[in-house]
């Protein structure tokens, strides 16, 4: 049988006049919009047969797909995540301390007029959603604080929100789309932001943002940087450096390409950013390669390859992985 008999015969298997589901044209790529969480949820399998003749799809999606929560407390939700965060920036007691003398009701430094109508227009428009109050919540607590960016990490390890996780986007346009409905990766997302802090001193006049001596486990931490407390406390858990330094390597004469750099029991590790690595995302890179080489990749585009789908550059070793360290080619 040649091919164009195979395709017609596969064509005559169909069944007739079968409409395509929204499934179907999502695979095949037309992108229903409905798919996408715009005008319902994002899979809606409604099976009439019995129990015995149900077909079971399978999709990595199933686990997270849940109905969304809606919520009377609206108020509550968002005066209990920006204490939160206020609080972990030492915000609510700098702000007081800005107005010698005047006293303040907690409630009125948390939940500004803002918020208010905020609120008020979640509720109003069907967006009294737990997950999108929480996400909202962070975000209007981020922009108050002064951050412009957040990067994005999933919650719900759905692929969606997978293939965004670490993206760095823009807190005001976030907020925006959030309420016209426009969610970035699915509907009622489950997220967690984490302020992109590039300069740390600006913001240190104003917020804490670094700890200068925090011990996590046997390793001291000097300046542990604040929007990365959950995170850095686990991945610190188990390691054996005696101190862990975040610092500004722009001081150390010496230092040209390095990130992180190990001295004899200390890691020191620089607190900028990286393109969109964060020190946080370094460190963790630091800790997962074997070779202990990472380093700035500066210079124009051209200096950077793709090789097997890895991020992969020129050195006299060779060619080596920007990530691992480890020379590829
Ligand atoms: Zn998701």
């Amino acid at each position: 049988m040649d091919a164009v008999q195979t395709i017609q015969s596969v064509w005559d298997a169909l069944p007739d006049n079968e409409a395509l589901l929204d499934f179907d044209t999502f695979l095949i790529g037309d992108g229903a919009k409905s798919l996408m969480g715009l005008d319902k949820p994002l899979f809606m399998f409604n099976f009439d047969e019995k129990e015995d003749e149900k077909i079971v799809c399978e999709n990595d999606l199933s686990e997270f797909d849940k109905n969304p929560v809606y919520i009377e407390d609206v108020e509550n939700i968002f005066y209990d995540i920006k204490k939160e965060i206020f609080e972990r920036f030492g915000y609510l007691k700098r702000k007081s301390e800005q107005f010698s003398g005047q006293l303040f009701l907690e409630k009125d430094l948390i939940i500004s007029q803002d918020d208010q109508y905020l609120m008020e227009y979640l509720k109003g428009h069907d967006l009294n959603e737990n997950s999108l109050t929480n996400a909202i919540a962070q975000l209007c607590a981020y922009k108050e604080l002064g951050f412009l960016r957040v990067k994005f990490y999933s919650v719900d390890d759905c692929s969606i929100c997978n293939a965004f996780d670490g993206n760095i986007l823009v807190v005001e346009n976030l907020i925006s789309n959030f309420c016209v409905k426009n969610f970035f990766s699915h509907e009622f997302m489950q997220c967690k932001f984490v302020p992109v802090i590039e300069d740390r001193k600006y913001f240190a006049n104003y917020l804490d943002i670094d700890v200068e001596n925090v011990f996590v486990g046997e390793t001291l931490v000097e300046n542990f940087p604040i929007e990365y407390t959950n995170e850095l406390t686990k991945i610190l858990e188990n390691v054996k450096y005696k101190k862990v330094i975040f610092c500004n390597f722009s001081k150390f004469e010496d230092v040209t390409n390095e990130v992180v750099i190990e001295v004899k029991e200390n890691l020191y590790v620089d607190n900028k950013y990286l393109e969109s690595y964060s020190p946080i995302d370094l460190l963790k890179i630091w800790l997962g390669s074997e070779e202990k080489i990472v380093e700035k990749v500066e210079g124009s585009i051209e200096e950077i390859y793709y090789l097997n789908g890895k991020r992969v550059k020129k050195t006299q070793q060779g060619f080596v992985d920007v990530e691992s360290g480890e020379i590829v080619k």
